[in-house]
């Protein structure tokens, strides 16, 4: 028997309570500053916050830095803009983002301060920077399935003569890019 009890009636249905307020967590995973740079799908969950790692975000588009040695800094920017960053550096990874190194103190140098252009910040530049190898040479090596000279680049790069952490403009070795870059552009030419 579930007989109402007269006096108990139908409560008024209480107002849903408002427990949602502010949506801070949609706000915290929107991409920081930016100035309109879109940041290709990365979101804040891949930005990892500046802690103890010593990892560092670009001060303009919110990439997460790659630590790059003094030689990077000096070997590619102009001498007169060398000390425009500070000592731990970092370099910006995102392609369209005008930002190259900055530190710590979010000083910034920019494209405007190179002494020559950089890939990725400029796609035409070398992969390879220390034995010239371009993004043109490594989509070509990727359609014609001929591999000689990027093989002959990487295992001139993996050699002990080869400078490419010096020189890179990422402070590291070219081979994990140029292997990179032409994985890329074979998986978007089976596509087509
Ligand atoms: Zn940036
Ligand atoms: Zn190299």
């Amino acid at each position: 028997m579930t007989a109402t009890d007269p006096t108990a009636g139908a409560p008024e249905p209480r107002p849903a309570r408002q427990t949602f307020r502010s949506p801070h967590n949609l706000a915290a995973c929107s991409p920081r500053a930016g100035k309109g740079i879109k940041l290709g799908g990365m979101n804040k969950a891949f930005v990892r916050e500046p802690d103890d790692t010593g990892q560092r975000n670009c001060p303009r588009c919110g990439s997460l830095g790659i630590a790059v040695g003094p030689a990077a800094i000096d070997g590619h920017l102009l001498p007169d803009r060398a000390r425009s960053v500070g000592r731990p550096a970092f370099f910006c990874p995102l392609p369209t983002c005008e930002v190259v190194y900055f530190d710590e103190f979010e000083r910034a140098a920019t494209t405007a301060d190179l002494r020559a252009p950089v890939y990725p910040k400029d796609p035409a530049a070398p992969v390879c920077s220390c034995h010239g190898l371009t993004r043109d040479e490594i989509e070509e090596a990727a359609r014609t399935g001929d591999l000689t000279r990027v093989r002959e680049i990487i295992a001139q790069a993996k050699s002990p003569s080869a400078r490419c952490a010096e020189l890179s403009p990422l402070g590291r070795d070219c081979v994990a890019e140029v292997q990179r870059c032409f994985m890329r552009s074979r998986s978007s030419q089976q596509a087509d």
